[in-house]
């Protein structure tokens, strides 16, 4: 892999599209040639929106390795996106973007799926850093509106890799289906958030809002009623149509739940007037991604705590090891020596057989199932419901 020959910086709040966007114009390349060259993407094809696959690639090309991560979350959406994940789909996502390519590492449904601008901030922009570019904050789930001129966000239509044109004829103004109000509210909240820097996860996310509920005196056997009746009156009540708040509450065992902003988002706003507030109370938390050194080659790398206790590890050692090899290793450590895997791995999505060693059952999962939803024995699953009871 070889060094960007021109390398600029991101601006402030630059989704990270963007500015590869710009990296490409200033190494005199297109977008597909850019992401082909260095984002490790097929020929012809672009990297995405969100950049989920492409920035290991990308990575090894910047003329620096620290900060990686502090990087790819202040210009990704992937920071704020996550407080909606329960930890391993947190891994899954943080793999996809700094592990390399390969089978473990599957394309997931693009959480931006069309690029969305502000005009006012274009013009900005012109005025501030002498171009437009496409802003973070601006694409984050749920947002219609800019945080900053509290105008309707514009939606890019037009064809393919062409959205940093700027041209507005490809841009229209979607309607918003709420209140222009609760969605200004909405994008100053998500804003708030997002700059705050937050380190959770969805499951944390539920107990800090029932201790809330504790500590204000309400009593939190069933939440979605409680919600319900408090949402009727709520100044901001279109936000709570649309999303299901209810199954976020509604806790199913042994399912490993991922939600989106647009679910979470409203019931923060109702408890924590100031969104500060809940970045306090949620503070305790490990951070996604560390930095850690290969015991074999000696480089650094980044990762998750959860991915480093799963045994995925150094990435640039996992590109010399097989599948199945390193399929087998993942389930040692994932499943503490008690899985024996049966038949090969072919794919995340294809079911292998394996064997619970303990109680001698067999059963089938999928790999993704096992590495990253928590599936296990059947007996496990009885145990866990028992304990519940
Ligand atoms: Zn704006
Ligand atoms: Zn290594
Ligand atoms: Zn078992």
């Amino acid at each position: 892999m070889s060094y960007l020959p021109i390398y600029i910086p991101p601006y402030k709040d630059e989704l990270m599209y963007s500015w590869i966007g710009r990296l490409a114009r200033a190494n005199s390349l297109s977008l597909a040639e850019f992401s082909h060259a260095y984002c490790g993407m097929p020929k012809y094809q672009s990297v995405c929106a969100d950049m989920r696959r492409g920035f290991f690639s990308l990575s090894r090309s910047l003329p620096f390795t620290d900060e990686l991560d502090d990087l790819y979350l202040e210009h990704t959406t992937i920071g704020l996106e996550m407080i909606a994940k329960p930890v391993p789909v947190q891994t899954q996502y943080f793999n996809m973007s700094f592990q390399p390519y390969s089978h473990f590492n599957i394309d997931q449904a693009d959480s931006i799926l069309r690029v969305k601008v502000c005009p006012e901030c274009i013009k900005e922009d012109r005025i501030e850093v002498g171009q437009p570019y496409i802003h973070c904050s601006h694409q984050l789930g749920g947002v219609d509106v800019c945080y900053k001129h509290h105008v309707p966000l514009m939606t890019y239509h037009g064809k393919m890799d062409g959205e940093m044109d700027f041209n507005l004829d490809d841009y229209d103004e979607e309607e918003i289906l709420i209140f222009k109000r609760d969605a200004i509210a909405y994008a100053d909240c998500v804003h708030e958030l997002q700059g705050a820097g937050l380190h959770t996860d969805s499951d944390s996310v539920r107990e800090t809002i029932l201790k809330k509920l504790e500590e204000d005196g309400f009593d939190t056997t069933d939440p979605v009623r409680l919600f319900s009746s408090c949402f009727d009156d709520w100044t901001y009540n279109s936000l709570t149509i649309m999303h299901d708040y209810e199954g976020f509450f509604r806790v199913k065992p042994n399912v490993v739940q991922s939600f989106n902003l647009q679910t979470i988002v409203p019931v923060l706003m109702y408890l924590w007037p100031d969104p500060n507030g809940f970045a306090d109370a949620a503070s305790d938390h490990e951070p996604y991604l560390k930095q850690y050194t290969c015991s074999t080659c000696g480089r650094t790398y980044y990762e998750t705590p959860r991915s480093q206790r799963d045994g995925w590890g150094c990435p640039y050692c996992a590109e010399h090891i097989s599948d199945e090899e390193r399929f087998e290793h993942l389930v040692d450590v994932i499943g503490n020596g008690e899985y024996e895997v049966i038949t090969p791995f072919k794919s995340m999505g294809k079911k292998v057989r394996m064997k619970h060693i303990p109680c001698g059952h067999e059963f089938e999962v999928t790999p993704t199932g096992f590495l990253f939803r928590d599936r296990r024995c059947p007996c496990f699953i009885h145990e866990n419901v028992e304990r519940q009871k």
